[in-house]
């Protein structure tokens, strides 16, 4: 059974269908690092941009979400939350960087 890495590859294939910005994630950050995210900086691993969270493009996408970086376009961070557990995905964000709370 490799249900968690099914849920991330069909996560990659409809992130097209509906965009927020990165406000949309301010909660579900929240729950994982117990902090505001919404302003801290995000550095992509793609271009080098560096965009606060609650600029950064975001696609909801039952049971998961995904994060796009502004100027590129790359996948920064993936969250899959299902089954009592959180799946983060941030191979494309070189650096996430936040103040102490
Ligand atoms: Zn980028």
């Amino acid at each position: 059974m490799h249900s968690d890495k099914h849920n991330l590859d069909q996560l990659a294939g409809n992130v097209e269908e509906r965009r927020l910005d990165g406000n949309a994630i301010g909660g579900l950050l929240r729950e994982i690092f117990t902090m505001e995210m919404t302003a801290a900086e995000s550095t992509c691993a793609g271009c080098g941009a560096i965009n606060a969270v609650g600029r950064v493009m975001v696609y909801r996408d039952a049971p998961g979400t995904v994060v796009r970086c502004p100027e590129c376009g790359q996948v920064l961070m993936r969250i899959v939350h299902g089954r009592g557990r959180y799946w983060v995905d941030m191979t494309g964000m070189r650096c996430l960087e936040f103040a102490e709370g």
